[in-house]
């Protein structure tokens, strides 16, 4: 039993072969599949893919890259779709400077925008950061976002900062850098953090473990992260697949 807490099987990299994918995902024990939409197309296939598979769920939101573009029509369709039964979770969101396609000032007012919906709605919430630590801990304590909780998705920060999430009420997700031999940090903060606070994802089509480095990602490569923290906390593979899997149930309240 593996839970993948985040794909993108939405993405246009899977257009050609999805149903293959995922019956490979199927095949290497992969018994749940968060499908994280980003934008109004892959927000409508999460739904899509929710609605055909009953071991995927959708989780809905605007990433920060195109903060720019996301108007009020958009957040009010994202409203309505976490009534959706499918719906885990909103997301993702958060902030990206590494890409600086939005400016920062739109994107935070955007990530505050979606945290104050999730709370209103009742859904944990799916963070995306790169190179902007500091500002999402701060909207986080600012928002109240502990009322929801949610995930540290892909996380590359510190043990003090995974702590302070943790202390938030929140998971900290762990995907292909997990794997790689050069990655120091996602390896010690990973060995730290007590195993009932992580998750394990792919954020396929990208962040491809080894020994797949460099290929398209896909679900079925997520043993490669269980596997991974398995070895450096000296626990067994199946004892990392349950416990993640337990997690994020527990967190997107599936039963
Ligand atoms: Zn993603």
């Amino acid at each position: 039993m593996l839970f993948d807490t985040h794909a993108h099987l939405n993405a246009t990299q899977f257009n050609e072969d999805v149903e293959q994918v995922i019956e490979r995902a199927r095949a290497e024990g992969v018994s749940h599949i968060v499908v994280v939409g980003f934008d109004r197309p892959t927000i409508q296939r999460a739904i899509k893919l929710a609605e055909q598979y009953s071991f995927i769920y959708a989780a809905v939101g605007w990433h920060p890259v195109d903060a720019i573009h996301m108007t009020d029509e958009d957040l009010t369709m994202i409203e309505r779709l976490a009534s959706h039964p499918k719906v885990v979770a909103l997301g993702e969101m958060g902030l990206d400077y590494y890409w600086d396609q939005s400016p920062k000032e739109v994107q935070k007012e955007v990530f505050r925008k979606q945290i104050r919906l999730a709370k209103k709605v009742k859904l944990p919430i799916i963070i995306h950061n790169r190179d902007a630590t500091a500002d999402i801990v701060h909207i986080l304590q600012e928002e109240h976002a502990e009322e929801v909780g949610g995930v540290m998705h892909c996380f590359s920060g510190s043990i003090e900062v995974a702590r302070q999430c943790i202390d938030m009420n929140f998971y900290i997700s762990f995907g292909g850098p997990v794997t790689f031999k050069n990655a120091k940090k996602p390896k010690e903060v990973a060995k730290e953090i007590p195993l009932n606070r992580l998750l394990i994802e792919t954020d396929c089509p990208y962040l491809t473990p080894h020994p797949f480095r460099g290929k398209r990602n896909e679900p079925s490569y997520v043993k490669y992260v269980a596997e991974a923290i398995a070895e450096l906390k000296g626990l067994s593979f199946e004892e990392v697949a349950q416990k993640t899997s337990d997690n994020a149930k527990r967190l997107f309240g599936i039963i």
